[in-house]
């Protein structure tokens, strides 16, 4: 199907269905390989399906590439857009800019073979595969032969040319985490990050220990007390402890409090890539405190009626993945922390990467 002679700027002309919904609340987009008059074409070369997901897709393919590839392929196939219908949420993509449609390419900073990641989701984004390369199982980077459309309203950076692709895949997909720690988080305060050892997780404690100071306090949750993040975490000191524990676990969290948060946390983050964890984020909140929900995972009505039922007058944020400057914001993260720069390479620098 081709697209619509009515170019919007949001995407709109895309729709397939349902009517008269943006492309984010499509079913399906028209995900045809043609630059409108004010749509960018890109040639897509890796997807960073997003943690929930990927989790999710992993899961129903009982861990077996092979079957993920398959998943999503047909994924996109029939939607149009990387799209998961269970977790809602998408990912992000870096590839080379094909074509600009004559009414963007004289006032976008863009040209033909500028290499760039995309900015807005997936779960919004028209994309056509046309095969898989190579997925890596441990990262949820999913290499690709395929094209992706942005429209005039989607952010995009340019991919930097002192980071390693593959790092600024996995940390621009997560920038609005540590640009929002930078913004949330006081000199003095206590921080809860819970799935402190993943990709957003390691940034939002890297930001908070910078930002809490001296008399601050950053305090890590996570399954493992001995995978690589939460080493890597203890060693860079940007924790002050790290609990073992599944934040799934309330009674095991609130165990952990007396000892690592006895007057609870001012600034909670989630970045954990599963469900059930938001009560465990309210509780490690103190009352007046703000409660970050990052993850994908998170659900509305477990926290409004969570936080009711425990009594918690916190403020709950919900995790925007758009704050001004964000992907800045999150480079420099790296940037000013050599350590991390280095962690982030050995871990997400390449396909091997584990
Ligand atoms: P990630 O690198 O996969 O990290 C997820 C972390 O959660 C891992 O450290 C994982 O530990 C931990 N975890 C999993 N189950 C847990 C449990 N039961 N208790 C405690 N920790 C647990 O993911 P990411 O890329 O940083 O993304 C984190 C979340 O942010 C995901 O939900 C993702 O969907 C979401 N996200 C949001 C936005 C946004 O715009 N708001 C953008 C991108 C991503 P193990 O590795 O040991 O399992």
């Amino acid at each position: 199907m081709r697209v619509s002679a009515s170019p919007c700027p949001l995407g709109t002309h895309r729709v397939i269905e349902p009517a008269g919904v943006l492309p984010q609340a499509a079913w399906k987009l028209d995900a045809t390989p043609v630059a409108h008059e004010n749509e960018i074409l890109c040639d897509v070369e890796a997807l960073n399906v997003d943690s929930a997901s990927f989790r999710q897709i992993v899961e129903v393919c009982d861990g077996d590439p092979a079957r993920v590839a398959e998943h999503v392929l047909a994924l996109v196939a029939q939607r149009g857009k990387h799209h998961n219908s269970v977790t809602g949420s998408g990912g992000m993509f870096i590839g080379t800019v094909r074509e600009i449609g004559p009414a963007l390419a004289a006032i976008c900073d863009l040209r033909p073979g500028d290499r760039i990641a995309s900015l807005v989701s997936l779960t919004l984004t028209p994309l056509h595969i046309e095969h898989i390369e190579r997925i890596d199982m441990a990262t949820g980077r999913v290499w690709i032969t395929g094209t992706a459309i942005l429209f005039a309203s989607s952010i995009y950076a340019k991919l930097p040319s002192d980071v390693p692709d593959a790092v600024s895949l996995a940390v621009l997909d997560v920038a609005g985490a540590p640009a929002q720690v930078a913004r949330l988080v006081q000199p003095g305060a206590t921080v809860a990050v819970l799935g402190a050892d993943g990709k957003s997780g390691v940034l939002a404690c890297a930001q908070a220990r910078t930002r809490v100071g001296p008399s601050g306090r950053v305090v890590g949750f996570g399954p493992d007390a001995d995978s690589a993040g939460a080493r890597f975490l203890r060693d860079a000191g940007y924790v002050d402890a790290f609990v073992a524990v599944d934040c799934r676990d309330v009674p095991a969290m609130l165990a952990s409090f007396p000892d690592v948060l006895p007057m609870l946390a001012d600034v909670t983050i989630n970045c954990v890539n599963c469900a059930g964890t938001e009560l465990s984020s309210i509780l490690a909140t103190k009352d007046d405190g703000t409660v970050y929900f990052f993850s994908m995972s998170t659900s509305f009505t477990a926290a409004a009626l969570g936080a009711e039922g425990v009594g918690k007058d916190v403020t709950m944020i919900v995790g925007n993945g758009y704050a001004k400057n964000h992907a800045a914001i999150a480079l420099a993260t790296l940037r000013e922390r050599p350590a991390l720069m280095d962690y982030f390479v050995t871990r997400y620098g390449s396909a091997a990467a584990h």
